[in-house]
């Protein structure tokens, strides 16, 4: 078992599902092999992006397990998957192409069983870029169920919530002038340093809860000054901001502009994750974890958004659970065998605890 995941989470690596036709190659792949091992599976296709979709038992409540095939970009030698002391080395292998491995095998292995509920796999394209084709199109169109398990990098601990997106563009204005009399413009990159100050220090920014220190801004981009000899007259800075749950974006904005002198434009948002910790589901989810595993499972709070948000938005309990591993996104990524041989064993016993 655990070298048929093994070698599955290899192929799906060496697709280099980084762009969209590897991604579709990948999509149809998983359909075949599920197929294969007696399991079938649909293939939506989304304004050229391909999800795969499948079903497995005949009633009781849905267990969704969703996996993205996409991965973020990394050099060649990264798409050459390999073993090193009970290491899976490759791009995509913690985040997140061993679980989609491991949910594949769930799927095969439960198939042909009578289960005492229904068990829906969604393996989606685009989870790295905003899920918009992938698993927001799913949802919006009713493939929808009573608890959804993203198998993101968690190394086994279960995380119910994550922080919202705002993403907002700034611009400040000034005055030029000549660059050797500053004193006759009002220069707008200072403007806007001042902006910056102003923001970081509202209120909104120190709120704490018991799964996050602090909300997030990041400065992330930065637009200004035409020549060297000129004050500018116009800076438009760009700012990231990850919020708590239970925090309103809405707020946080009218916040916001009440400290800028200047205009204030939202480029993207994103919604929290604010899943109960002790909604029945995700408690017997834990106690499959800690039985298999023979551990502690942690709830806990991600910085960072993935496809759990476009559930949790309908109220359906999300949380992101997955094996052990490390470097996501990185150099060097590597996943747990071990780990995905257990993270298989507790999604198998936690669809036995219906
Ligand atoms: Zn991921």
């Amino acid at each position: 078992m655990k070298e048929s995941i093994i070698s599955l989470t290899r192929k799906l690596i060496e697709f280099r599902t980084v762009e969209k036709e590897r991604i579709n190659e990948a999509a149809e792949y998983c359909a075949e092999w599920l197929a294969a091992n007696g399991v079938h599976a649909r293939v939506i296709n989304n304004e050229g992006l391909k999800s795969v979709v499948s079903v497995i038992g005949e009633e009781g409540p849905t267990v969704i397990l969703n996996g993205h095939l996409d991965v973020v970009p990394a050099g060649p030698d990264q798409f050459i998957p390999y073993v090193a002391e009970g290491k899976l080395y490759g791009r995509g292998s913690f985040d997140m192409l061993g679980s989609v491995a491991v949910m594949m095998h769930v799927m095969a292995e439960l198939g042909q069983e009578e289960l005492p509920c229904k068990v829906m796999l969604a393996l989606v394209p685009d989870e790295e870029k905003g899920g918009q084709k992938g698993t927001k199109y799913l949802v919006e169109h009713g493939l929808l169920g009573d608890v959804v398990i993203c198998g993101e990098t968690t190394n086994l601990d279960i995380a119910v919530q994550a922080k919202g997106v705002l993403q907002v563009e700034i611009q400040i204005e000034g005055v030029s002038a000549h660059g050797s009399r500053p004193w006759l413009g009002d220069n707008a990159i200072l403007n806007a340093v001042e902006t910056y100050k102003r923001i970081e220090e509202l209120p909104i920014f120190s709120v704490s809860t018991p799964y996050f220190e602090h909300p997030s801004l990041n400065l992330a981009r930065i637009e200004a000054g035409q020549a060297i000899n000129q004050v500018p007259d116009c800076c438009i800075m760009d700012l990231d901001i990850r919020y708590l749950p239970g925090q309103d974006p809405a707020v946080l904005l009218k916040e916001i502009k009440g400290v800028v002198n200047g205009t204030v434009r939202v480029l993207s948002e994103g919604e929290p994750v604010q899943t109960n910790p002790n909604h029945p589901l995700i408690k017997r989810l834990q106690q499959a974890a800690e039985h298999i595993s023979g551990r502690n499972i942690q709830m806990f709070g991600q910085h960072g958004a993935a496809d759990t948000r476009f559930y949790a938005a309908r109220g359906i309990p999300a949380v992101e659970f997955g094996p052990c591993g490390a470097n996501h996104h990185g150099k060097n990524e590597y996943v747990d065998t071990d780990s995905l041989v257990t993270f298989k064993e507790i999604l198998t016993d936690y669809i036995f605890r219906f």
